[in-house]
């Protein structure tokens, strides 16, 4: 970590401070004095009720910025001079495009590396997981019978589903993501005989987002279809789309014989950080026990933290076994799989 640029003021707050009677007390006001500022991809109904928990433990502010799509972009431009602290997005390619572009900071403290599993974070903790997020199998309950569903993501290049499968496209982060973790496993050859055959098995051209392919389902289009697991739980709470999701069942297939293919969302700490004390704070919040438990109920996300309770919802699903490959491999194989990708033709 560098030294914190905004000393000044801070010291200057806590010399004050301590020449009033009460010295300890005012003290530690004084070291709760001042800010932190997120450029957020996440949304707000997720991540202000985390904020405004740490602002009441600490006194300290939380500015947001919140946005889409563009806030890389515009950490590069505002270079040194950028007033974020802190960014918090989902999938490690939007994770890597921060820290490829040389825009993040190595930050460790025992707090953040005892709390976060080395495999869900950049080893020099340039990023951290904060929540884990599966790629499942969504199955006809009409058409598919449990038996018979695939057990393994291998198997949706069977040609048994021949015309059965409905994805979104091969491009999108999410199914980058899961090419890429099956370089890690297989290699490049037999990804890309894996995305042939797959994509063979589409019953559709690949379109939509992980909802619209269980609505697919639901219309009789397609009987297997891939998506994130909280889509699950998001569409039986949506009136329009419960009936979709009643028409599925959840799948947790293994990736490589191990457990079943995860994403991550996560946080990094900004080269520029202008308040980086009290980034630390944030950061080892969101790492800590009550920010997961709220993380994982108003996302139906699962938690990083072991012995943090998953969302009742999430129990029902059934057991979730996570692949035990590194967050980092899996980032370091995303453009063999984007490349594969487009080789292959899979959008096409
Ligand atoms: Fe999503």
């Amino acid at each position: 970590m560098k030294p914190l640029m905004k000393k000044t003021a801070f010291v200057g707050t806590m010399v004050l401070a301590m020449a009033t009677a009460g010295a300890m007390a005012a003290e530690e006001a004084a070291l709760k004095v001042g800010e932190v500022n997120v450029y957020s991809y996440r949304q707000p109904f997720l991540v202000q009720p985390l904020f405004d928990t740490f602002t009441e433990q600490t006194g300290i502010k939380v500015n947001v910025l919140f946005a889409k799509t563009g806030l890389v972009e515009r950490l590069k431009q505002e270079g040194v001079n950028s007033p974020a602290d802190l960014i918090l997005t989902v999938d490690i390619g939007r994770l890597s495009e921060v820290y490829d572009a040389a825009l993040t900071q190595s930050v460790t403290t025992p707090a953040l590396t005892d709390a976060i599993p080395d495999i869900y974070r950049e080893p020099e903790g340039h990023w951290y997981g904060l929540t884990r997020r599966a790629r499942i199998i969504y199955a006809s309950k009409e058409r598919v019978s449990r038996d018979e569903a695939p057990k393994t993501y291998e198997e949706l290049a069977d040609p048994k589903w021949r015309g059965r499968i409905c994805t979104r496209s091969g491009n999108h982060v999410y199914q980058v993501g899961l090419a890429a973790a099956m370089v890690s496993h297989h290699g490049e050859a037999k990804t890309e005989a894996w995305l042939r055959g797959l994509k063979k098995n589409l019953a559709r051209r690949p379109q939509g987002n992980d909802r619209a392919q269980v609505k697919a389902i639901k219309q009789g289009e397609c009987d297997i279809a891939l998506g994130n697991h909280y889509y699950y739980v998001k569409m039986q709470q949506n009136v329009e789309q419960a009936p979709w999701a009643q028409a599925v069942y959840p799948v947790f297939p293994t990736i490589g014989g191990k457990g079943t293919h995860v994403n991550i969302s996560g946080m990094a700490l900004t080269k520029a950080a202008p308040n980086q004390k009290n980034a630390l704070a944030l950061m080892e919040f969101l790492a800590g026990p009550l920010a997961q438990q709220i993380y994982a109920e108003q996302n139906f996300e699962y938690p990083i933290l072991e012995g943090v309770p998953q969302a009742g919802v999430l129990k029902a699903m059934g057991p979730m076994k996570s692949d035990d490959l590194p967050l980092a491999d899996i980032s370091r194989h995303r453009s063999t799989a984007i490349k594969l990708v487009d080789k292959v033709g899979y959008n096409d």
